[in-house]
């Protein structure tokens, strides 16, 4: 036996067993059993258990109704699915009717409480078949729904990054086939929605046609069959949401640059790991848009890059044109920041779930767009034109919205003057209020009882009341009511007639009220696709205007495109380092690649430089590059020709990780492989330090095969960063291979970051340097950079390739006089062309430096080393290795010197250096 109670939460809670049931209980939502665990521990709300009589104690855990959406948030962002469950009758009298009134899932938001602004929040349904899949996702708020087919050997990784690029909050998967890429976990179906023939019916049935060949999916069954597993989750639980899916777009995932998962991390296009200000990314730099809907557009062409030059042109023209009329495309952004979401109003709209305060706020914005037409009617570029001619101020929404709908500060919803009856209504009562707002007076009059008083409480409703000493001046129609210490209630059978006329009419008039309302927002869902298509005009002009915004205020450049297969970018710059470093100490670089090889450009660049030179940076500046020309905007150099790309890709070597160990390498290689098997000869190829991850000769190995195979194969462009300077030997085997080299200086305290690359490889890879940056005892560094000179006096194999390699030289040049004064870098190099591979000389080694003087112990040790070190096939060691190397040699030497406590002051000399030893 149970409470009725427990058996009225037990009933609801089984309609919906996937859904966390918040249980109205008066003014907190409480939630039971295993629900309480999870809320208790995903939501951090305390837990406490309730007694429901025989039934027993059960956990729960409660939340108060105001707080609702502030613990909603943390349970949507855990992926849960809360059911609210509320109190539909008047407490009191027994039990308290309750029914679930709205199911939030994270994948079909509304409420702008719930959204982020200037992002969409996607749910998506995956549909894999044989051989075969497709994906469709929608974003409620907006109406966006889209459907692709995935098909042939690429499907797989065409999944994966549309996931990585929509980033849904819920993805739909059938029960058949429920794996997702990377391990997603998705909500499970069953398989019958998601069936390719039912889901063409169902989603002909929604969109009330025929033929879904306007969609352009009539011939693609699984993307059918996704769009419908989709319906059939909003139908299950949100069916009003529905409303708002008024079309679909078919779309191919080869009409844009194809970006995966990792080069959108690596490339840190909307968020930073490190690097870029705040965190923010490339989106963070370059959004300056003005509106919520410029802002997610912002974000959606981000992530979709094109390949249509035409399209590229145009957007290009208009960014050139709005950068050009800048008192235009100011005061343009003025009226733009006043616009409200026009989309998300809209999709509210057609839910029915927006208020009258918003409805006004649809109707101010619509208000601005004849304004913003007016401002912007000197554009002559093909696209502004078409925006402009799209801005439609829906002149009938908007007066149907003046008409129709009271203002915030009525006290009700609906305009008088709109509906006789509903004015009748409220008339009706007008008369009946009057009555009992006079009721006092006219009582007391009667009454001759000045503190004669009528008041209104909840149970009793309206009530006259008389004090204790005025008591025997009560009239005899008074009904006594209530008896309280120091007065007495009464009614009239008069008075209750009015309050139930008022009490009947108040009801009336809410439901009347009620289905204006539905019916004006019906009105209005008619005149969706107008306001919609002026919402994505809106959203348009406002990128555009931000493109032109951010080229003017960071000096960023219209790039030329060509369906060539070169890169020539002068004075690029990185967006979001450029950003993050102090004004004007960015140092600008050139690029000169050419696939094609009209002018004798290499197709692959071998960059090599030390540590911290800037190798990464400068790979990294020019994929972002070669990006904002592909979404159509400007970018940070001097000038860039570039020739379209159908993808990007970058990889960073597991040695940026060595904490992650073993794994990463496979890692790297899984990726490195996906490149090849992936890329075409018109991808841009970006690889940091590949073959890293593993010993030095493999490494090599496959770092040699992997850039002969992009050379000999694929023929794609592409920038090689890596330590090995051994690879320079490909030169003279690979007529495309260009060598360049991060400058750096060295003067006697170590090396000065030029971060201008150069033409030509860095013989030589500062180990030792990068040893001393570490903190490694300057006595051992010292000694290192002696040993070193040695060794490579007899480098024969680094000579030989080197050599090989085009003659770089590798003989220790004459020692460099000793600078304490630390040298200004380098001026900025002129934006001259790269020429063809031009050698530089190695720059000249550290002086030579004091050998240390040794006791007798000190010299066996010593040489116990320098056998070690000579023995050394440096070809096999990475600079890992030769730290690690360096930290042995420390090691025993310190412990040689305690151990003998010999040399008190020689113990000084391996302490570590403090700051002005470096
Ligand atoms: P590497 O990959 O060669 O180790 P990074 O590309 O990571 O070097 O650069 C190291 C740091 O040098 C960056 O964080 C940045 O602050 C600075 N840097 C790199 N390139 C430039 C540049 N062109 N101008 C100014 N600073 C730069
Ligand atoms: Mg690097």
């Amino acid at each position: 036996m149970v409470t009725p109670a427990r058996r009225q939460y037990l009933d609801l809670k089984e309609q919906y067993p996937d859904a966390l049931l918040f249980f109205q209980i008066g003014d907190f939502y409480e939630t039971f059993d295993d629900d309480a665990k999870i809320v208790a521990r995903d939501a951090e709300v305390h837990l406490t258990s309730k007694d429901f009589g025989r039934a027993g104690r059960v956990p729960l855990a409660g939340v108060p109704l105001r707080a609702l959406d502030t613990y909603l948030r943390k349970l949507l962002a855990k992926g849960h699915r809360v059911a609210v469950c509320e109190q539909v009758s008047e407490a009191g009298h027994g039990l308290v009717e309750r029914a679930i009134t709205r199911i939030i899932t994270p994948g079909t938001l509304i409420e702008p409480q719930l959204l982020r602004e200037r992002e969409n929040t996607y749910l998506a349904a995956v549909n894999i078949g044989r051989g075969e899949a497709a994906l469709a996702y929608v974003d409620v708020s907006t109406g966006e729904f889209a459907v692709t087919p995935l098909r042939g050997p690429e499907r797989d990784a065409a999944l994966a990054a549309e996931l990585g690029r929509l980033g849904p909050a819920e993805i739909l998967v059938s029960r058949e086939a429920p794996a997702l890429p990377n391990g997603r976990t998705g909500t499970v179906r069953d398989r019958a929605p998601f069936d390719g023939e039912d889901g063409a019916a169902a989603l002909r049935a929604h969109f009330g046609v025929a033929s879904l060949e306007g969609y352009g999916c009539q011939d693609l069954p699984l993307a059918c069959g996704a769009a419908a597993a989709i319906l059939d989750y909003l139908r299950e639980y949100n069916p009003r949401l529905l409303g708002g899916l008024r079309g679909l777009s078919t779309y191919h995932t080869d009409d844009f640059m194809a970006l995966d998962a990792q080069t959108r991390r690596n490339l840190e296009l909307m968020r930073s790991g490190r690097g870029g200000p705040g965190g923010r990314g490339l989106l963070g730099v370059i959004d300056r848009s003005e509106t919520a809907g410029g802002g997610r557009l912002l974000r959606r062409w981000l992530s979709q890059p094109l390949l249509d030059l035409a399209a590229l042109g145009a957007r290009h023209d208009a960014v050139a044109e709005l950068l050009a009329a800048s008192a235009l495309r100011a005061e343009s952004r003025v009226l733009l920041d006043r616009v409200g979401d026009l989309e998300r109003l809209t999709g509210r709209a057609i839910a029915g779930t927006i208020g009258p305060r918003e409805l006004h706020g649809l109707r101010a914005t619509l208000a601005i767009v004849p304004e913003l037409r007016e401002r912007l009617a000197p554009l002559v570029s093909p696209l502004t034109v078409t925006l402009r001619e799209r801005l439609d101020p829906c002149a009938e929404a908007s007066e149907l919205v003046g008409r129709a709908i009271a203002g915030a500060n009525e006290g009700r919803r609906i305009q008088p003057g709109y509906d006789a009856e509903l004015d009748g209504l409220i008339d009706g009562i007008r008369e009946a209020r009057t009555w009992i707002a006079d009721l006092e007076r006219r009582e007391r009059e009667r009454t001759k009882i000045k503190s004669l008083k009528v008041g209104y409480n909840k149970i009793f409703g309206y009530y006259l009341e008389i004090t204790n000493p005025n008591l025997p001046l009560t009239p005899p129609d008074y009904i006594r009511k209530q008896t309280l210490t120091s007065c007495e209630r009464f009614i009239t059978p008069e008075l209750k007639e009015f309050e139930a006329r008022i009490a009947d009419a108040e009801g009336q008039i809410n439901s009347v009220e009620d289905a204006i309302y539905a019916r004006v927002l019906g009105e209005l869902a008619v005149q969706a696709p107008r306001l919609l298509a002026t919402a994505a005009a809106l959203a348009q002009l406002d990128v555009l205007a931000t493109f032109a915004e951010v080229a003017e205020r960071q000096g960023y450049v219209r790039p030329q495109l060509d369906q060539g297969r070169g890169l020539h970018i002068m004075a690029g710059r990185h967006p979001t380092v450029e950003a993050a470093v102090e004004r004007h100490t960015f140092i600008p670089n050139d690029i000169a690649l050419d696939a094609d090889e009209f002018d004798g450009d290499g197709a692959i660049m071998l960059l090599t430089g030390p540590n911290m030179a800037g190798k990464s940076t400068y790979l990294r500046q020019i994929a972002l590059i070669v990006l904002l020309a592909q979404i159509g905007a400007f970018v940070p150099a001097q000038s860039a020709r570039i020739g379209i790309a159908d993808r990007i890709f970058t990889r960073v070597g597991a040695q940026d990780d060595l904490a992650a160990g073993q794994s990463t390498f496979m890692v790297e290689m899984l990726e490195t492989a996906a490149i090849l098997h992936h890329a075409t000869a018109r991808s841009l190829i970006v690889l940091d330090e590949i073959g890293r991850g593993t010993g030095t000769l493999d490494g090599l190995a496959i770092a040699r095969a992997v850039i002969e195979d992009i050379h000999d194969r694929l023929g794609a462009r592409c920038l090689f960063a890596t330590h090995y300077h051994e690879l320079l030997a490909l030169l003279d085997a690979l007529p495309r291979l260009r060598a360049c080299n991060v400058t750096v200086r060295e003067d006697a305290d170590g090396i000065v970051f030029l971060h201008r690359i150069a033409p030509g490889g860095a013989a030589r890879s500062y180990g030792i340097h990068v040893a001393r940056l570490a903190g490694l005892p300057r006595a051992v560094t010292e000694r290192a950079a002696l040993l070193l000179r040695d060794l490579e006096a007899n480098a024969v194999p680094l000579r030989q390739i080197a050599e090989e390699a085009g003659g770089y030289a590798l003989t220790p040049p004459p020692a460099a006089p000793p600078s304490t004064a630390p040298q200004p870098p380098e001026a900025v190099s002129p934006p001259t062309p790269i020429p063809a591979p031009m050698l530089v000389p190695a720059p000249p080694l550290a002086p030579t430096l004091v050998p240390m003087p040794p006791s007798a112990r000190m010299a066996d040790i010593e040489n116990a080393i320098l056998d070690e070190i000579a023995a050394l096939d440096l070809v096999d060691t990475t600079p890992l290795e030769a730290i690690n190397l360096l930290f042995g040699v420390q090691q025993r030497l310190r412990a040689r010197q305690t151990a003998e406590a010999q040399v008190q002051e020689a113990a000084e000399k391996y302490t570590l250096p403090d700051a002005s030893a470096h």
